[in-house]
């Protein structure tokens, strides 16, 4: 069977400051998983705990009450609506998010590389394509030595043009380790975390670079990693990037029902 395009694991609602757009609501994101026939609707909004020491000016205000306001979410019988978060990962076992409210959430999202916060992340001084391409392999493999409710946690995507935005992001997928990439995905595999398919940045440009943008998922399909579909959405427009996008993706790295994550 087909992989199926039925739901969205990523999506930021107004909430976020990012996107801090009021047609970006639950109502509203709910509405287009409805349309096309979703089953699941995940909204995760940017997120930085207030047990968590040491937020960027960014974090700040974005903490655990803050996201709540979008509580209760809207029901639907069609659509399973999930209230998720995107935590942080700061390297050296710091993540945003305490485990002490792990339960807050039923999706944590984690970024490996949102290095464009070079203060937070860690990543001033990375200053090569090889140098970005070693970092992201690295917090992977930190990530995997965590206690983390792993059936619960989707790694996002690690195709993200902010993994080197004064660099060719093409470039660092290229340069990743195979052996130590490998490794790091059999360990997500056995975990049980999922492996986010995140259609935003598969923007057109994206088919001048094919085998540079699939490399990292293939090698994570073929170490038995699962995937999940992800919009990212800010925008009420940017929804459509799954239904648009997918398919192609699915088809190129020839992903099958067997392939999907299940948010339990
Ligand atoms: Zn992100
Ligand atoms: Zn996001």
């Amino acid at each position: 069977m087909s992989f199926p395009i039925d739901h969205d694991l990523h999506c930021h609602t107004q909430l976020s400051l990012c996107s801090n757009d009021p047609a970006q609501t639950p109502q509203s994101i709910l509405a287009f998983a409805k349309a096309h026939a979703y089953t699941v609707q995940c909204i995760t909004d940017h997120l930085w705990d207030s047990l968590v020491p040491g937020p960027n000016g960014f974090y700040s205000t974005q903490n655990i009450e803050h996201v709540n306001r979008n509580l209760p979410l809207p029901k639907d019988e069609q659509v399973r609506m999930v209230f998720g978060c995107e935590t942080e990962y700061c390297g050296g076992g710091k993540l945003g998010l305490d485990p002490s409210n792990y339960g807050v959430f039923d999706f944590i999202v984690i970024p490996p590389n949102h290095y464009h916060m070079s203060g937070l992340v860690h990543s001033e001084g990375y200053d090569t394509e090889e140098k970005r391409a070693g970092l992201l392999v690295e917090r992977l493999e930190e990530l995997t030595r965590m206690e983390l409710p792993w059936h619960k946690v989707g790694i996002a995507h690690m195709t993200c043009s902010l993994i080197f935005t004064q660099g060719d992001q093409y470039k660092v997928y290229e340069l990743v380790d195979e052996g130590r990439f490998r490794a790091v995905m059999r360990a997500f595999a056995r975990l049980g975390a999922g492996i986010e398919l995140n259609l935003s940045s598969f923007a057109p440009a994206w088919h001048e670079h094919e085998d540079a943008m699939l490399r990292l998922y293939r090698l994570a399909g073929e170490e038995g990693c699962k995937f999940y579909l992800a919009s990212d959405a800010h925008h009420p427009a940017e929804l459509s990037v799954i239904p648009e996008r997918a398919p192609e993706v699915i088809e190129k790295l020839g992903l099958t029902k067997e392939d999907q994550f299940i948010l339990s």
